[in-house]
């Protein structure tokens, strides 16, 4: 927390707006809009939920197919599953670990071959970094396919020069606590659509009809925001650069101390834009460093450190068991190898410069030992 978050909490319990919706809300959302540079934001309970919701006002339903990243969190892919569809899951690119333009162009001229092609592209901005946002415009510009962008983990991003969650159809933002800022739980829904929002507003609040008695027409969510924890998203907002600076100077101490290392290399990004680094994750090339992911992250556990791997690609899970998936080279699945040699270093924006010296020692440590 940022220390002003009471100030806002107590203006909703002064105002007895102990409530979804409600004073905070309003600004919260006025604010992230003017933030990332859209027309209207829509605040919701999840990141989740915001994707869902999406999904429902492109009016995908059962049959339909939705392209999104493989390597994600389950969170991008599962609404798909909510709303009756099917994933079809795209492999990364070396460049940005994000979507793959030339597996999603696959992707499309064999679904437009069939005549099925997709009612949604959910794109995916992973730990920060934005995907090639250009080349998959242009792919989904061609065949008019919407584009979702799921920047749950890049709110304070950018991609030539323009925020990160406004290439897209909609933008997803997540405000769940582990996110750069978070509002214990929550999301955010932004598009230039002023239309389309308003009836997420309507979705998400149980599709009321305007009658004066409850009366419903079609299905709707309880997915609202509550002006409480609004609150703590105007004051954790106002802290937001400061984070993405935190997590940049993060990145940048792990990178000074372990770049030379050969066999180790940090994720890229991607000229002409810039990551807000939500998480610094590296890839250990077992052959050359003498250990792999898995060992230095059971090293780290034994100094109480805590690391994590790269997300498993969704192609990979049970739960999307024989869904289909287009790989980014006939001989390269790039998710799989991120997968397989992949690993995140502790990036809490708090983490002082002791605490990551006493990381970096430990990953050195590991060199010393290695058979
Ligand atoms: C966190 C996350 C979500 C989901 O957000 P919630 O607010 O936790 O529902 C979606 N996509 C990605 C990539 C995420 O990291």
């Amino acid at each position: 927390m940022s220390g002003n978050e009471l100030k806002y909490i107590k203006d909703a319990f002064d105002s007895n707006w102990i409530a979804p919706l409600g004073p905070n809300v309003d600004e919260f959302e006025k604010e992230i809009a003017n933030y990332v540079g859209v027309s209207e934001a829509v605040a919701v309970s999840s990141g989740t939920a915001a994707i869902h919701l999406a999904l429902s006002l492109l009016e995908v339903k059962r049959g339909d197919k939705v392209f999104c990243s493989t390597l994600t969190f389950v969170a991008s892919a599962n609404p798909i599953l909510y709303q009756g569809a099917e994933p079809v899951f795209i492999d990364s690119e070396p460049e940005t670990w994000n979507m793959s333009p030339q597996a999603l162009k696959r992707a499309l001229d064999e679904a437009s071959n069939d005549g099925n092609l997709p009612k949604a592209v959910i794109v995916v901005n992973l730990y920060g970094q934005s995907a090639k946002m250009d080349e998959i415009v242009a792919l989904c510009n061609q065949y008019n396919i919407p584009i979702i962008e799921d920047a749950a983990e890049s709110l304070g991003s950018t991609y030539k020069g323009k925020a990160s969650g406004t290439f897209g159809k909609f933008g997803v933002f997540s405000f769940n606590g582990n996110k750069i800022i978070t509002t214990s739980s929550g999301g955010m829904l932004v598009s230039d659509d002023k239309e389309l929002l308003e009836k997420a507003r309507y979705l998400a609040t149980q599709a009321k009809d305007p009658a004066p008695h409850y009366q419903h027409s079609t299905v709707g969510f309880n997915y609202r925001m509550s002006n409480v924890l609004a609150g703590i998203g105007r004051a954790q907002l106002e802290v937001l650069e400061e984070r993405v600076k935190a997590r940049r100077l993060i990145f940048e101490r792990y990178t000074k101390e372990l770049e030379s290392i050969p066999g180790i290399k940090f994720m890229p990004e991607l000229n002409n834009s810039q990551s807000n680094r939500w998480l610094t994750a590296i890839t250990i090339n077992k052959e050359i460093v003498g250990f792999s992911n898995h060992y230095l992250l059971n090293s780290l556990a034994d100094e109480n450190i805590e690391a994590r791997p790269v997300w498993k690609p969704l192609h990979l899970q049970p739960l999307f068991n024989g869904a289909k998936f287009y790989v980014h080279r006939e001989d390269l699945s790039v998710s799989e190898h991120l997968f397989t040699a992949g690993l995140c270093l502790p990036s809490g924006s708090n983490i002082t410069e002791v605490e990551q010296k006493r990381i970096i020692k430990c990953v050195k440590d590991c060199l010393k030992i290695r058979v």
